[in-house]
């Protein structure tokens, strides 16, 4: 059977220190880039993104299934973004107490009651997971908003290729696998634009305050430029201020007509910085842009719906006489819960009190860092317990992987042997328009690794790094 990287090569301490300088010169070359943490939004200064020296073991079987089910998640996202009584029921007793959820549910409620402008719909999304103790596929989430490192995991396969030739692992080296997220994401939105239909208009990226990643972006504007599709990147302040709609609702910005809204930011509620910037999120909503992803598109995203999905008899409704594909979505849910008022809700308090190392809790945010972990659980519980504040939360069975070996490469971090978990993420793209979905497919994977010392938190929020699946 194939096999992970090596002990004699891991723990070769001389080797490993020439490696990790190999390593970050081959990221450097390949373009796994990042701005440095002091100058955000310029240029002048970059560091690589931090990855891992050596890639991870991913057992085969669980990589397979999760390429596989990609689709049917794809059409799954869809088609609870078109189900309001769905969204509205699914999402009822979250909204009475979580204000963003609820401010996003308005956005959504008034563009039903205005009629939908725009039938073009687009969805790039990124379903993660992580391997349980029995190697089985489990998924943490998936993100319907601004799911990033399709871009720079397009590169990262080449990096840990030539560290492994210069190790002399050629037949691991072999084994990395492509991977171009960056082409198939960019594919997508292209379609989009060619289906919307008008060759002067652009595709607006709606971007961060903090522009720390811009590289991984920049993959998919170079994908939509070699296409001769021209992108613009906007923050929300610019649509604030020079966004319109003309009386057929085509938007406009900085002058530029708008095909599609890719937006890389507004799924924290600090990102809505003032009653305007709201203003220009439903100027979007309202506009004939394609909007990836629409206000609907956003809510099916959330973690109260993953968690009614996993009710019995839901998943059912969405997939009528397909049970396969009802089959293959749910042998990846791990155990999720209802905190509402009644007595399911008291039966998942109780168990989350009586062994809060075996769960999650988790608000409806985005981003990484929010989740309650172990002790804290219980304190946020004891709290809330007996309000409606507790509606805010679910609860989830928390994955615990086994930990391997693998050094953490980051700017200036030190070169030390770490006991890491992975998670592994499968990038999805669609294009329905009206109800025929002309494009459905799996673009690629993206492996981060964390120290197992962390419970929580992205690349993003500087915890994981990237990696590259190793398949065994
Ligand atoms: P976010 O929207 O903030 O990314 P996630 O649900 O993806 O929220 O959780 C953030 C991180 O927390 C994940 O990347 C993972 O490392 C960890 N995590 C989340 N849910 C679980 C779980 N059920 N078991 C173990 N770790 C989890
Ligand atoms: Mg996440």
């Amino acid at each position: 059977m194939a096999q992970g990287i090596p002990d004699e090569v891991m723990m070769n301490t001389a080797l490993v220190k020439e490696l990790a300088d190999v390593a970050k010169d081959a990221a450097l070359l390949q373009g796994v880039l990042m701005r440095i943490q002091e100058s955000p939004n310029s240029s002048e200064l970059v560091t690589y993104a931090p990855f891992t020296l050596f890639p991870s073991p991913v057992p085969k079987a669980a990589f397979l299934q999760a390429l596989a089910v990609q689709t049917h998640y794809n059409t799954l996202v869809d088609k609870i973004s078109q189900d309001s009584d769905f969204l509205q029921e699914a999402l009822a007793s979250t909204i009475e107490v979580d204000d963003f959820t609820a401010r996003l549910f308005r956005i959504h409620q008034q563009i039903l009651k205005e009629g939908r402008t725009q039938t073009i719909m687009l969805g790039l999304n990124r379903s993660d997971y992580m391997l349980d103790q029995t190697s089985s596929l489990k998924q943490i989430e998936i993100n319907t908003f601004a799911a990033s490192f399709g871009g720079l995991s397009s590169r990262t396969p080449d990096v840990h290729r030539h560290v492994l030739k210069v190790a002399g692992r050629l037949e691991e080296s072999r084994r990395i696998l492509d991977n171009n997220p960056a082409a198939g994401l960019a594919g997508a939105v292209a379609k989009a634009w060619e289906l919307y239909g008008s060759e002067r208009a652009v595709v607006m990226f709606l971007v961060e305050e903090n522009q720390r990643n811009i590289f991984d972006q920049r993959y998919i504007e170079s994908e939509l430029w070699k296409r001769n599709i021209s992108t613009i990147r906007k923050r929300f302040d610019a649509v604030c201020k020079t966004g319109s709609l003309d009386q057929d609702k085509r938007l406009f910005v900085d002058g530029h007509e708008v095909a599609v809204v890719y937006f890389r930011n507004g799924y924290m509620p600090q990102n809505y910085t003032s009653e305007q910037t709201w203003d220009a999120r439903l100027l979007m909503e309202r506009s004939l842009a394609v909007k990836c992803p629409d206000i609907s598109t956003h809510l099916a995203g959330t973690k109260k719906v993953q968690q009614v999905l996993a009710r019995p008899g839901v998943l059912e409704k969405f997939f009528p006489g397909q049970p396969e594909a009802v089959e293959q979505i749910r042998a990846t849910f791990a155990g999720l819960y209802t905190l509402d008022m009644g007595p399911e809700g008291d039966k998942t308090v109780a168990m989350a009190l009586a062994s809060p190392d075996r769960f999650v809790l988790k608000p409806q945010r985005e981003g990484g860092g929010n989740n309650i972990y172990g002790a804290e659980i219980c304190q946020v519980l004891e709290e809330v317990k007996g309000s409606e504040e507790r509606m805010a939360y679910i609860l989830m069975d928390k994955i615990q992987p086994t930990p391997l070996h693998n050094y953490l490469l980051r700017q200036d971090g030190p070169l030390q042997i770490s006991n890491c978990l992975s998670e592994l993420g499968v990038f999805g793209a669609y294009v329905r328009q009206g109800k025929d979905m002309v494009m459905n497919e799996c673009v690629g994977h993206l492996l981060r690794t964390k120290s197992s010392e962390h419970s929580d938190g992205g690349v993003a929020a500087g915890v994981a790094v990237l990696d590259n699946p190793l398949l065994v």
